[in-house]
């Protein structure tokens, strides 16, 4: 077969497997969104169907040759090269494991989730502690499968980041350490965290409508700049981004009369995801480049919008006004200033996803370090919940009380997902290196100050977007920074943020 034929014929794999995927999007958009709650046993099965055909049409045989003979295929271009690489590396995953062990595997899993929940109800680690350890014994088994020379929590880190190694997470947790540490512990005696807490609870008292609400994150969406005609916002009880291709993204939001900050943080960061996904290159569609380059860079993108820019001074007083137009009996007496410090509000806490921005990261680190002693350490899993307790301790300055809101409050490690937790971090590094770029090169300041992202969203698109899977996050921070990773500027964002809030 020419080259071109085999392209053809990689191309018609593609499209059947994205017609799979897309089946499943749609399926899983509707069962968090509007389903009613009997629809699950129907949707489970079409689920298990839909995953069972796509596994057997990625492992055949005859994909199996396909792969091989493109691999060895001479001429292709970059993007073509490129493709058949990352489907070839996803090929390898799901093949190089013995179907038996995916099998005990799977069956474990959907076990370890029950007990977690029955474990973390009733405060009870012990009940949970030889599932995760078998859950653990999985992880390095099928680890080596993939790469026996490797280290196995290097292979781990890889599958949510390519190319992610320890020794860059150890240099940025290390920055997290030295700098987020003692800011923290800056914050929690500063004499401004009174009123800040003052602030939070007089606004979150008085109550906003779901209606209103809505109208608020529609807003936010046009100030936001995404297209309505590719886009469009559901309500779920966990927010997410999910989509088929470049003109069909959906992000949800969740309400809470109580806490307005909530929807709207949670729409500006899924709307960040959003931004990503509709300008990846179209020409990728229906490729395996038509994704993020990876999770981190993922949450880099979600986390510039919402964080970076969104509680930026300059920018949240035009949040402030449309919040502020929608509710006039609420915001009657809550000044600009006020509302800045509502949106800024930090205070450690033992719960990871009600964190704040600045102590969000020092949650991901208590989780890095106990995942990498597991993996390079071989710790013994009875003794975690002293580890994670001693580390809260430590870092954030307060001790969880019991296993509930220590060790057991997520799910990631009942599902088997070790190495994801750092991607929700680092992201937030890259955020603050892209930040420092475009204030060389464009009038950031002035386009927050303005209301108006035009020209930071169009540089994200050309130096980050645009890309996809085409890059990996090294290349893609290297060209559009013209620099190495550099978590300094993670360091110097924070600082400058919370000693002028809190100092
Ligand atoms: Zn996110």
């Amino acid at each position: 077969m020419s080259t071109q034929e085999l392209l053809n014929k990689f191309d018609e794999l593609q499209k059947k497997l994205y017609a799979f995927g897309h089946a499943q999007m749609l399926l899983n958009w509707d069962g968090s969104t509007f389903a009613p709650e009997k629809s699950v046993e129907g949707r489970g099965i079409t689920a298990s169907i839909l995953a069972g055909e796509t596994h057997a049409l990625m492992t055949s045989e005859d994909t199996g040759k396909l792969v091989k003979e493109l691999q060895a295929a001479e001429g292709l271009e970059e993007k073509d090269r490129r493709n058949v690489e990352i489907f070839a590396r996803e090929y390898k995953k799901l093949t190089c494991i013995p179907a038996k062990e995916v099998m005990e595997y799977t069956k474990l899993r959907a076990e370890a989730e029950q007990i977690w929940i029955k474990a973390k109800t009733d405060n009870d680690y012990k009940l949970f502690a030889p599932y995760l350890e078998k859950l653990i014994a999985f992880q390095i088994k099928f680890a080596k499968y993939i790469d026996p020379e490797a280290k196995v929590y290097n292979t781990l880190l890889d599958d949510y980041q390519e190319g992610l190694t320890m020794d860059t997470l150890d240099k940025y947790f290390a920055e997290v350490e030295k700098t987020v540490v003692p800011l923290n512990a800056m914050v929690a005696k500063s004499s401004v965290l009174p009123r800040a807490k003052e602030i939070k609870e007089r606004i979150n008292a008085k109550g906003f409508d779901k209606e209103g609400q809505e109208k608020l994150v529609h807003a936010l969406f046009k100030l936001q700049g995404l297209p309505e005609d590719r886009c469009k916002i559901a309500v779920s009880a966990h927010p997410f981004t999910s989509g088929a291709n470049t003109n069909d993204i959906r992000y949800t939001v969740a309400y809470h009369e109580d806490n307005i900050a909530s929807a709207i943080y949670a729409a500006l960061h899924e709307g960040g995801h959003a931004m990503y996904n509709l300008n990846i290159n179209s020409d990728y569609n229906y490729t395996s480049l038509d994704e993020g380059a990876s999770m981190t860079m993922h949450e880099s993108q979600s986390r510039i919008y919402e964080n970076n820019i969104s509680r930026s001074k300059n920018f949240n007083k035009h949040i402030y006004k449309l919040a502020k137009d929608i509710f006039p009996k609420q915001f009657e007496d809550i000044t600009e200033e006020e509302f800045y410090i509502y949106c800024n509000y930090s205070s450690p806490s033992l719960i990871r996803i009600e964190a704040d921005e600045l102590t969000y990261s020092l949650h991901i680190m208590v989780r890095y370090q106990i995942e990498r002693m597991i993996f390079e350490d071989k710790v013994d899993v009875m003794d975690l919940p002293e580890m994670w307790n001693k580390k809260y301790e430590e870092y954030l300055g307060i001790c969880p009380p019991d296993d509930t809101h220590g060790i057991l409050q997520d799910v990631h490690w009942s599902f088997g997902l070790f190495g994801y937790f750092p991607t929700y971090s680092l992201g937030t590094a890259y955020s603050a290196q892209f930040e420092a770029k475009m204030r060389e090169v464009i009038d950031y300041d002035g386009a927050l100050e303005k209301g108006d992202l035009t020209e930071i969203t169009s540089w994200l698109n050309e130096n980050v977007h645009k890309y996809g899977k085409l890059l990996i996050d090294d290349e893609i921070v290297r060209k559009a920074t013209g620099k190495e990773f550099d978590p300094s500027y993670y360091a110097k964002y924070l600082e400058k943020k919370y000693t002028e809030i809190y100092g």
